[in-house]
């Protein structure tokens, strides 16, 4: 029986590329990806086209949208914009309250269910918007909770939470997805949802400038 990876996936660079480098582990893929209540569907609608590229046999898409009852985000609260001036050294207003302690305890609930060993989420520590829950000190304690949280744990099958890019810069990381072949053109990563990106948005200049950097053209359209 071959072994079993879930995939945080959110449609976006980092995750995709993750189902890339999962797979060359040999894992079979079971992506799980959160609709928390984004001000739009895209991630949603581009998870589902990487999960149907990688023929992932049971790609769950989450519906944890009340999460915008909580708000705090500019990308889950109406009354606040994403912002294009970013100050590096503030954690900016796309930063979504605990998220990814959201997602792992839920992927790691879905692992326990389907057997799985592995964990992937693409946080990186390297290039990122400063957000806290990318930090390898929450990773590791996140991997303690989870294997003290699950039967799976306390029964001796321990999960692993795997985040392959947390030392990489998005050049890095492209350059590893392009020689995976990972399929870019269709992932997304603006802020705003929309069917060009902005190219102004926080995640679209980290995303530019790792193609750039990477010495290589970013596949999807872009406003400017
Ligand atoms: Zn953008």
């Amino acid at each position: 029986m071959s072994k079993k990876a879930v995939i945080v996936l959110s449609g976006g660079l980092d995750s995709t590329t993750c189902m890339g480098m999962a797979k060359e582990k040999g894992y079979e893929l079971y992506p799980i990806t959160f609709h928390y209540g984004q001000k739009h569907n895209r991630e949603v609608e581009q998870a589902k086209k990487v999960a149907e590229y990688y023929d992932a046999p049971d790609h769950r898409i989450v519906n944890i949208s009340f999460l915008n009852q909580i708000g705090g985000s500019a990308l889950t609260d109406q009354s606040i914009d994403v912002p294009t001036d970013i100050d590096e050294d503030e954690i900016p207003a796309t930063y979504v309250p605990a998220r990814n302690m959201i997602f792992l305890s839920l992927a790691s609930a879905y692992a326990e269910v389907i057997g799985a060993e592995a964990i992937y989420i693409g946080v990186s520590a390297v290039d990122y918007s400063g957000y806290p829950d990318c930090r390898p000190e929450f990773i590791e304690s996140m991997n303690e909770t989870v294997n003290l949280a699950t039967k799976a744990g306390a029964t001796g099958s321990r999960m692993v939470i795997e985040t392959p890019l947390i030392g990489l810069t998005k050049a890095e990381t492209v350059e590893e997805g392009l020689r995976l072949e990972v399929p870019y053109e269709l992932t997304t990563s603006c802020y705003n949802g929309e069917e060009e990106a902005c190219g102004e948005c926080d995640s679209c200049r980290l995303r530019l400038k790792g193609f750039e950097e990477a010495g290589s053209k970013d596949p999807i359209p872009y406003k400017v």
